[in-house]
């Protein structure tokens, strides 16, 4: 049985940032991670620039990409509104960052291993980590980075598991070398809304999110595009002029934007494992990072003063969690509400798009400050 003082599971964002973090400092750190690198994800692929420094500080080097400071707003009868991002971000795909920060890891020495984790059990003060082979592996620590939802969910009997998760999402990287360098657009449609922003390739990202009662109502991806989101004058236009570069969109269902809570059986949760926020209310990307980053400090706390038990170091981490993301979740839930009702989505996407006041006040509450090093 191998041991580590660290075990990752899911090598995504957070728990690659997480992996970097603590490798730096001379742990032990191994991430279990079920996809081979590089893949691609459903994401917007829109990163906030208050991840920069950070990230300049684990050592990683961005590559070249396109800098947004321009957002655009529309509703579905056309009526659109314009304003500035002032923090801004940057276009990354997910197929090329969280392969960037895998390398990052392997460089540092991070064991990672391509398989996938089927039970975590805390007994006697560690952790026996299992795959489904049967193999397992042991560690002081667990770090839950695997992402959205899954059996591991099932397993530990987190409550948001039980709960409806109306939403699904689709996206595909397309070509349209017109679409300007510095912009984020988000298009509102009947039942959900979609980010175009262009990634390091040159490839313009279309990633919608929509809820089931709206998407079934059609035979497919094809037809919802064809008579749902094309009834938004820009995306019609977009869907007309640009060639899809993927042979097929990628899908993922049962996206639950629900409670959780995080820190669960001992398991310190970053990321999407923590809480999932509308992509209209946050960056979950840098919340990702951000919550590596935190979780990678207490652990480093606990081992290095001595100071904490283990009690300490997850009321520690369940605190600065909260105090940091737990007020952004909050307005992703009552936005949903609003969402998945067709009529006050209509009317409050309606009133976004005639209000640059409440626009600008999204734009700022959905960005966090500078994360520092
Ligand atoms: C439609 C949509 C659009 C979005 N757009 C944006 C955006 O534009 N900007 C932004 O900042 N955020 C956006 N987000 C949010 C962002 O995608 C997530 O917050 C981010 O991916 C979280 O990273 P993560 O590392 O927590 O999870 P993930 O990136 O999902 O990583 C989890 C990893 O765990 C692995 N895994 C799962 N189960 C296991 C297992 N049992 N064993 C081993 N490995 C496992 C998975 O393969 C995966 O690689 C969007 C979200 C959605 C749904």
């Amino acid at each position: 049985m191998d041991n580590f003082d660290v075990i990752i599971v899911g090598g995504g964002l957070a728990g690659l940032t997480a992996a970097i973090h603590l490798r730096r400092q001379n742990y032990d750190v191994a991430v279990f991670e079920s996809k081979p690198y590089p893949h691609h994800k459903v994401c917007g692929e829109y990163i906030s620039n208050e991840v920069k420094p950070y990230l300049e500080f684990l050592g990683v080097s961005l590559p070249q990409t396109f800098q947004f400071n321009e957002m655009l707003l529309s509703i579905e009868q056309g009526k659109a509104l314009k304003a500035n991002l002032p923090m801004g971000g940057f276009g990354l795909s997910r197929y090329t960052f969280d392969h960037l920060l895998y390398q990052r890891a392997l460089e540092l020495g991070v064991n990672v291993f391509i398989k996938s984790v089927n039970s975590i059990k805390f007994e006697n003060n560690k952790f026996r980590v299992g795959l489904e082979s049967g193999q397992e592996y042991i560690s002081k620590f667990v770090i839950g980075a695997y992402g959205k939802r899954g059996v591991l969910d099932k397993g530990l009997g987190r409550s948001f598991i039980q709960k409806k998760s109306p939403w699904l999402a689709v996206k595909a990287h397309y070509k349209l070398d017109s679409f300007p360098n510095n912009l984020v657009a988000i298009h509102n449609f009947r039942g959900g809304y979609g980010g175009l922003s262009k990634t390091e390739s040159g490839a313009v990202n279309f990633c919608y999110l929509v809820s089931y009662d709206s998407f079934k109502k059609e035979k497919g991806i094809a037809d919802f595009n064809q008579n749902i989101i094309a009834r938004n004058p820009y995306l019609n236009e977009f869907l007309n002029d640009a060639e899809m570069l993927f042979e097929q969109p990628l899908t993922i269902g049962q996206i639950s934007f629900h409670k959780k809570k995080p820190v669960e059986n001992h398991i310190i949760m970053c990321g999407d494992t923590a809480g999932l926020i509308h992509p209209l209310c946050g960056n979950g990307m840098a919340m990702a990072i951000h919550s590596a980053k935190i979780a990678s400090e207490a652990i480093n706390a606990f081992f290095k003063t001595g100071l904490w038990n283990r009690s300490q170091l997850e009321l520690e981490y369940d605190t600065q969690w909260k105090h940091l993301f737990a007020k952004r979740l909050w307005m992703g839930r009552q936005l949903q509400a609003i969402l998945l009702n067709p009529r006050l989505s209509n009317l409050s996407m309606g009133i976004l798009a005639n209000s640059p006041y409440i626009v600008n006040k999204l734009i700022k509450n959905t960005h966090g400050k500078i994360i520092q090093s």
